[in-house]
């Protein structure tokens, strides 16, 4: 699929209105998503854009969908939280450098461009990535860099990083992560086998680590090397 293709595009009507996706940001309020800042972002991007014309007509439901390769986009309310959880509800200084690891369709990546410095994104599998890169500089990103590789790496040339994103779930959170946060750095991670993750938010802090639960939720698995 390519951006602005006939029927798909941003100013598609249907399934892909201004309406239908209002009416997601008020679900997503109502769930808890209070940041109005996270919302605006929900309303600005076209989440049908990232996922198969097949599918587009469930675009602004509140679910994960297949993006292929046994992946998928994560539900809007968790993309929502996560970005949320991040940035800290605006009492915390504006990210300037995030890793985020798992580009998958670069849904996530789009909605926290605007909202930070710049975002270094790494994805497994090339396939996703290529596709990923392309929408996204179709729809002017222009701060974000791309890498092909393993998230349980890091990217160590760019640390530290003021935020870290994860969007695949290790069992543990891994050191080398922890290690590439920045002070007052936050990694938002979801962690644990198959139906019994809990997504969490690592702070550095001057004299250490301090880690908060923020819910249950069901992520694909982080995987390790390279697809
Ligand atoms: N934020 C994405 C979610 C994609 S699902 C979106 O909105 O579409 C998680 C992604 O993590 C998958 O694309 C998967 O291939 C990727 N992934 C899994 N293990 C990884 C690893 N070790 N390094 C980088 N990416 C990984």
């Amino acid at each position: 699929m390519t951006v602005g293709e006939t029927g798909n595009s941003p100013q598609g009507i249907g399934m892909t209105s201004a309406r239908t996706r209002e009416r997601l940001v008020q679900r997503l309020a109502a769930s808890g998503i209070h940041s109005e800042t996270v919302l605006e972002r929900i309303r600005a991007v076209p989440r049908h854009l990232f996922i198969d014309e097949a599918l587009a007509s469930r675009a602004y439901e509140d679910s994960a969908l297949p993006i292929g390769q046994g992946q998928t986009i994560s539900q809007p309310y968790i993309v929502a939280l996560m970005t949320q959880a991040l940035l800290g509800n605006g009492t915390l200084r504006r990210p300037d450098k995030v890793l985020e690891v798992g580009t998958g369709c670069g849904y996530q990546t789009a909605v926290l461009a605007p909202l930070v410095g710049q975002i270094f994104t790494i994805e497994r599998i090339a396939g996703l990535q290529r596709a990923a890169r392309q929408r996204l500089q179709a729809l002017g990103c222009a701060n974000i860099r791309f890498r092909h590789g393993d998230g349980f790496e890091g990217w160590p040339g760019q640390a530290p990083f003021d935020g870290i994103l994860v969007a695949a779930a290790p069992l543990e959170v891994p050191p080398i992560l922890m290690e590439q946060l920045a002070p007052d750095g936050r990694l938002v991670i979801p962690v644990g086998p198959a139906g019994n993750q809990d997504l969490v938010r690592i702070t550095r802090t001057a004299t250490g680590f301090e880690r908060e639960h923020l819910c249950a939720v069901s992520f694909v698995p982080l995987v390790e090397g390279k697809g």
